[in-house]
């Protein structure tokens, strides 16, 4: 991207001034980032960080994940299989001070090995974050294969260029160098800020924008409180601003959170209670997963009730509904010796009913239906089928029991239903003389 704004002319005239990564800076990184790794093969160790080889001295060392090599003296990661080339790829950082920014310079390295080979490194610096004292960033960077599935998979030719604002957002810009080279050269408003050289595994260009433009990680940083800083800025955790006043009891008690997301769900739960959120044995308790699930156990417990509450005025609603569309059939009963066959006269016995039997006459609301007229059969008075018949046309639409499935008594139920659907029928008769009438 071609710099348009004042600031892009300035950021990009200033990085050409930049002295080019030192090769003492290389080989720092080529000793401190990657790991250095041995080969069985043939019979023989290799060490692919000298290139030396030897014979193992018993089968045992064959199997051990680690292995010295007594040359260079490396301790060398076995490769589990005996690969002819390994390649391992890291990040590191070198921070410096230009023209007033901060910048973070992220330099992609490869170590390419080989057997009875030393290995070859390479390095690139793939990203510049040019960072002002206001925390605003803007960054430099290499362009990268857009049909790969990597999202930093570089070209390596091509030059650092701009990129737009919204590079912040861009996985690329998260990018944490595995190391930052050491002693690094930071601006005094970032001191002043709180930082000490510290990084505490968070990304520096994340780090500094956050110190220089976030009063909530400048108060962690300063108190100590670093794990709540990386939580904070690692894991993008906004409820860390949420639950402020509870953090604060932390800070001032210096109260320790080991497992952040049981602690923050914790201290929702403290919020949905209403509970002091300045008192230290309340935010921070000792047996913090057991308040947790007693505190989790008795909202259910509240909710549920809650929930019994509002279906019961749900219930009374929708009963004066019902009445006036199903009233003229109330009343209506049909028995044959055990067997019983009456219309569903209330909108809680759809409840019971859908209960008892396990099926969705309630949760489907089939006390809405218009068409529908609701019977419930009983076998020694205890509910066994609930039947749904068509209305004007009288077909049986369906005659379910416990889970949707037909009882032992189905047929008897069917006989005695097809026996008296002329007394809905007369029923529905009426209902239309009454209208008539009026
Ligand atoms: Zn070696």
């Amino acid at each position: 991207m071609i710099p348009k704004t004042a600031i892009e002319k300035e950021i990009v005239s200033l990085s050409e001034t930049l002295a080019p990564v030192a090769q003492k800076m290389q080989g720092w990184a080529e000793k401190n980032i990657f790991l250095k790794w041995g080969v069985l093969s043939r019979g023989k160790f290799h060490c692919l960080d000298c290139a030396h080889s030897w014979k193992p001295d018993a089968m045992k060392e064959s199997c051990q994940r680690y292995i010295n090599c007594s040359s260079c003296n490396g301790k060398l990661k076995m490769h589990q299989y005996n690969q002819a080339h390994l390649k391992e790829i890291e990040y590191f950082a070198v921070l410096d001070v230009c023209g007033g920014f901060q910048v973070v310079r992220i330099i992609c390295s490869h170590k390419d090995m080989k057997k009875n080979c030393m290995p070859a490194y390479f390095h690139k610096e793939v990203m510049q974050h040019w960072i002002n004292e206001k925390g605003e960033v803007r960054t430099l960077s290499l362009g990268t294969n857009v049909f790969s599935q990597a999202y930093d998979s570089w070209k390596y030719y091509s030059p650092l260029e701009i990129r737009p604002k919204t590079f912040e957002i861009s996985p690329k810009y998260r990018i944490n160098p595995y190391k930052v080279y050491p002693s690094p050269k930071a601006i005094s408003v970032l001191k002043r800020n709180g930082f000490k050289g510290s990084f505490y595994g968070i990304a520096p260009q994340v780090l500094f924008t956050a110190l220089l433009k976030d009063s909530y990680a400048e108060t962690l940083i300063k108190t100590g409180q670093t794990d709540f800083l990386y939580h904070y800025l690692v894991s993008h955790s906004q409820r860390i601003r949420e639950n402020w006043q509870a953090v604060k009891t932390c800070i001032r008690n210096n109260c320790k959170v080991k497992d952040f997301g049981l602690w923050e769900d914790y201290i929702s739960l403290l919020r949905w209670f209403k509970k002091d959120l300045n008192n230290p044995i309340m935010v921070c308790p000792e047996n913090l997963e057991e308040v947790h699930d007693r505190l989790v156990e008795k909202k259910r417990l509240i909710q549920r009730r809650q929930h019994i509450k509002e279906l019961r005025q749900e219930i009374q609603q929708a009963q004066i509904g019902y009445e006036e569309q199903k009233k003229q059939f109330f009343g209506l009963e049909f028995t044959r010796e055990n067997l019983s066959i009456c219309v569903m006269e209330s909108v809680h016995d759809f409840l019971e009913q859908g209960d008892m039997l396990r099926h969705c006459v309630f949760a489907n609301e089939y006390y809405k239906k218009r068409n529908s007229l609701i019977l419930s059969a009983k076998f020694e008075n205890k509910p066994v089928e609930t039947i749904e018949v068509a209305l004007p046309s009288l077909e049986i639409l369906q005659c379910r029991g416990d889970k949707n499935k037909v009882s032992p008594h189905h047929k008897q139920i069917l006989k005695l239903l097809h026996q008296n659907l002329y007394q809905i029928k007369k029923r529905m008769k009426n209902k239309k003389e009454q209208r008539a009438e009026n």
